[in-house]
């Protein structure tokens, strides 16, 4: 049996409802996204979440959450003196606004102790963590993040990184580059997405983003792109997929979350990349078409 072993925060998500001040709360982040994804595509797989959470009532319904939606938990960490993140959805103008309280999240410290995550993390075939993982550790987290990662990956573990540049988790653009550069330096499959990758290594093209982590050793790149060309290379090879464009939008949340879930669910039971890349940007076009981070396949 697959497992597969998603790492992140997972937040408390306040959406507005039609009377003003009243609101919906759920569960949501990116690595969270691609579990619940990956959870729904591949039912015979165990899927695990690695995070760390309170003590509090709120925490409980997060384990709650995760074991409804079949999300292994064993590994979640929870911490007595700290308390889940929070983001508060407003909107302005038809436009949605995010204030974020994350500051003193717990999933700050899942990495604080190294040996008790990569205790959590050993059995993994595959390891998925994002750049938002990997901003918000605090102290010598980072490091001890990467470090853990790297155990699993001797072990037997496929390491996948989406680099899902935040540049406001970072102390400076400088620390996000060069972390990340670490990061994608130890990974086996990278996920970017072009547009953020452009902004912030000033990536020329896609093909220019591709290239950057393949030249880091990974061995698949999937470079993904918005409704444009999506590029990857597979060892020497390379090509082009054009997903099918989808005029009618509603939300595009989680679409490169959603689209992680797809490739990975296709290619690590050993489909060829193109069609990998296929499932992935068809079951991102479904989530677009549909409101929220998780929507029903
Ligand atoms: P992220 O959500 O990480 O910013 P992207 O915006 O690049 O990621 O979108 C991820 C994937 O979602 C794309 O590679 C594509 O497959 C799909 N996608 C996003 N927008 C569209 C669109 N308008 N039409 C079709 N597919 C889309």
């Amino acid at each position: 049996m697959t497992r597969f072993i998603s790492i992140g925060e997972a937040m408390v998500e306040m959406a507005p409802l039609a009377v003003p001040g009243q609101f919906q709360m759920s569960f949501a982040g990116d690595t969270l996204n691609t579990a619940w994804y990956a959870r729904a595509l591949k039912p015979r797989w165990d899927v695990d979440y690695v995070t760390a959470v309170g003590t509090d009532r709120i925490s409980d319904q997060m384990l709650q959450f995760l074991d409804d939606a079949r999300i292994g938990r064993a590994h979640v960490q929870r911490l007595d003196d700290r308390a889940m993140g929070l983001y508060l959805i407003s909107l302005v103008d038809g436009e949605r606004q995010f204030s974020y309280w994350r500051g003193q999240s717990a999933a700050r410290m899942l990495a604080a102790d190294v040996d008790v995550l990569a205790a959590a993390l050993a059995e993994g075939d595959i390891i998925y963590f994002s750049g938002i993982t990997l901003a918000i550790q605090e102290g010598r987290g980072r490091a001890k993040l990467l470090d853990a990662v790297q155990r699993a990956q001797s072990a037997k573990g496929l390491v996948v990184f989406d680099s899902n540049l935040r540049p406001s988790l970072w102390e400076s653009d400088d620390h996000m580059r060069a972390w990340v550069t670490k990061a994608a330096s130890l990974a086996d499959i990278m996920l970017p997405s072009h547009d953020d990758e452009a902004v912030h290594f000033g990536d020329k093209s896609p093909e220019a983003t591709r290239d950057r982590y393949a030249a880091l050793g990974a061995g698949i790149v999937v470079v993904k792109n918005g409704p444009g060309a999506i590029h990857y290379q597979s060892g020497d090879d390379k090509g082009i997929v054009q997903p099918a464009i989808v005029s009618d939008v509603v939300d595009t949340t989680a679409a490169g979350d959603s689209f992680n879930a797809g490739f990975l669910t296709a290619f690590v039971e050993g489909a060829p990349i193109e069609d990998a890349i296929v499932q992935a940007s068809n079951v991102a076009r479904h989530v677009i078409k549909g409101r929220g981070a998780l929507v029903s396949l």
